[in-house]
């Protein structure tokens, strides 16, 4: 299957639409393209240009500035570690999705001073937990600003084990039990979190919604009464929080709204 939703017209591999050509993402940070690999993690070669959407060139370096924001503030050093650069595997392709339209964005890197994210190794469950935290807290931040985020842990198609795929196919933004880009950052953070042991996209069941009660509580978001299934923004509190948790390896509660 494709990226997204399908529908005839996507069906076509021809490139369309709008686009823009650029070699950085917000001011200027850098994107450079993997190339090659090293292990599991990639090599990424000088910095490149992608042609995008402006839609998702916008997004993508608003995803960039809160990278950034994590990294300056958040850094489990207390020093500031800015975003240095994006790596990125394509982003318009002339194939069947929304790559056809440079609306879809595969990332593979997160590089910030003196620390980074591989999306191929980070992922696993041979990976150090700290590792594993940052790419929570990548997702996370993704997610605050597209509406489909397939991951090594949401991958539909068998194709996102090294990489991750943003797109804006979807633009309702609160959190939806069904939705398995939300789904499964929520099963995700319940087991690192809270010890439980929910098979991450399996399902919103009753141990899901307890584990996110639960979350919600030690957020504070349970306090004031946000509920992220009830809007964007509650959603996008959640996420930030998580992010910022995840980041600094910091326990669930230490961040509170
Ligand atoms: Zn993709």
């Amino acid at each position: 299957m494709t990226h997204g939703r399908v529908e005839d017209a996507w069906g076509s591999g021809e490139c369309a639409g709008e686009e823009i050509e650029r070699d950085h993402v917000s001011d200027s940070v850098p994107l450079r393209h993997r190339l090659a690999w090293d292990g599991m993690l990639g090599e990424h070669g000088g910095r490149h240009s992608e042609r995008f959407h402006p839609e998702a060139w916008r997004q993508l370096s608003r995803t960039a500035r809160d990278l950034d924001r994590l990294g300056r503030e958040f850094h489990p050093s207390g020093e500031e570690r800015p975003l240095e650069w994006i790596g990125d595997i394509g982003v318009k392709h002339c194939k069947p999705g929304w790559h056809r339209f440079g609306l879809a964005f595969d990332l593979s890197r997160v590089s910030w001073k003196g620390t980074y994210c591989d999306m191929n190794a980070h992922w696993r469950d041979g990976a150090d937990r700290s590792d594993r935290l940052r790419y929570l807290a990548v997702l996370c931040l993704c997610r605050c600003h597209f509406g489909v985020v397939l991951h090594g842990r949401n991958d539909p198609d068998g194709s996102h084990a090294n990489h991750v795929h943003l797109d804006r196919s979807r633009h309702a933004n609160r959190l939806s039990e069904g939705h398995l880009s939300d789904q499964t950052l929520v099963h995700m953070a319940a087991n690192e979190y809270l010890g439980a042991d929910l098979i991450v996209g399996g399902g919103w069941g009753e141990g899901t919604e307890r584990s996110y009660r639960t979350m919600l509580d030690r957020l504070g978001l349970a306090d004031r009464g946000l509920e992220p299934r009830e809007g964007g923004d509650r959603f996008r509190v959640m996420l930030r929080l998580l992010a910022r948790t995840a980041f600094q390896g910091a326990e669930l509660g230490d961040h509170r709204v």
